[in-house]
């Protein structure tokens, strides 16, 4: 379904407004700004920290901005003119990352804080926030046979250390600012976004993209083992990038939805080991499994219940996952010839803050 043809989404946006992405040198906001791009919005200020080179995407047309918006007058820079502000922006990575880094994490608070209340004075119409499943009570998350997370699963909140905590505590921003200034705001809670054009190595990389990299090192260097960070047996849903996008779209479109968390994700649950077949499949390889029991698993088992987009959106995401693998493990396997042909690619090497 197109967004402009779906009867619950007012798009009061002309095609000269001005769109503002931040985190656009990253997976998602990258997609975002092309997305938008492609809809026919002539106006796109594309905004992060990274110097321009280690961006992932760069679309033509698009005003690229290098800020650091965890600064308050470059959020004010950043957003000057805007009619809609996304805010795709923080320091994240899988469960490698965000559970070493937590200190990290937590300082994207700035970003929202900062970014929120500039967007406000310059008079944005609508503003996003990326929220993650990860803002989710942990306890109820112990058993690899969970029962699909519903959006009241928040509360009583026991969120995943430091990401997780910075996550709620943003969202609670951005319904603020709708109760006490009437700023409309809308917030998604993703669950696991994979696809081409995001971290596939350095740290940061997510489980999908990890395991197609590591079965493609597996095949060039013919040695037919793959790790696999805890038992294997921990499931999840992957949402796929292009679901992302439209779904950021209609949530931020949709009047039902303003101040209101709402779960954006695939509800199609796999284990971590079902996921390396499927992989393995796409590669048309077999290799030996060895598992790491004490590497980064995160919680036993998440899902995303989509009992409340239906409702609002008469949608969910619904890429399936060996069709989405199929293209993000194409683009990993082009990135890695690249690089080992000696060709430019984004390599993200993570230095902590002192
Ligand atoms: P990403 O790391 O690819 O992109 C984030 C971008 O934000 C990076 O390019 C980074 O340079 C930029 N950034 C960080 N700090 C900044 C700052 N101070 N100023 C300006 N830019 C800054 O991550 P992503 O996967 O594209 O995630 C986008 C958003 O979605 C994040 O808020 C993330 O927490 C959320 N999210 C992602 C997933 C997922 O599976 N990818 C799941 C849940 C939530």
């Amino acid at each position: 379904m197109h967004p402009s043809t779906n009867p619950h989404i007012q798009r009061d946006t002309q095609p000269n407004d001005l769109i503002v992405i931040a985190g656009a040198g990253g997976f998602i906001g990258g997609s975002l700004v092309r997305y938008f791009h492609e809809l026919g919005f002539s106006r796109i200020r594309a905004v992060d920290k990274k110097p321009l080179p280690d961006w992932y995407q760069r679309t033509p047309g698009v005003e690229n901005l290098c800020l650091d918006l965890s600064d308050p007058d470059n959020c004010t820079t950043a957003v000057q003119g805007a009619t809609e502000v996304y805010n795709l922006a923080a320091d994240m990575g899988g469960m490698g990352f965000i559970e070493r880094f937590r200190i990290e994490c937590l300082r994207s608070v700035l970003i929202n804080t900062h970014l929120l209340e500039a967007a406000y004075r310059a008079g944005a119409q609508r503003y996003f926030f990326s929220s993650s499943a990860c803002a989710y009570n942990t306890d109820l998350q112990q058993d690899p046979n969970v029962r699909a997370l519903k959006e009241s699963d928040a509360y009583p909140a026991m969120a995943e250390r430091g990401y997780g905590w910075e996550k709620l505590i943003s969202e609670m921003f951005c319904q603020e600012y709708w109760a006490e200034r009437g700023m409309q705001t809308f917030i998604a809670r993703f669950h696991n976004v994979y696809g081409p054009n995001g971290t596939w190595d350095g740290g940061r990389e997510k489980a999908p993209a990890a395991l197609c990299r590591k079965v493609i090192e597996a095949i060039d260097t013919d040695d037919l083992r793959i790790e696999i960070w805890g038992d294997g047996e921990q499931t999840r849903s992957f949402m796929y990038i292009d679901d992302c996008t439209f779904g950021i779209d209609q949530i931020t479109h949709c009047n039902e939805l303003i101040a209101t968390p709402i779960n954006l994700g695939s509800s199609e649950l796999v284990s971590i080991n079902r996921l390396v077949s499927l992989i393995e499949d796409i590669a048309g390889v077999k290799l030996e499994r060895r598992y790491k029991l004490d590497a980064p698993r995160g919680v036993a088992g998440r899902n995303s219940d989509n009992t409340f987009i239906q409702q609002v959106l008469g949608w969910e995401p619904t890429t399936p996952l060996h069709t989405g693998l199929e293209k993000t493990y194409a683009w990993i396997e082009e990135q890695y010839t690249d690089r080992k042909a000696g060709k430019r690619t984004v390599r993200e090497v993570f230095v902590p803050v002192d």
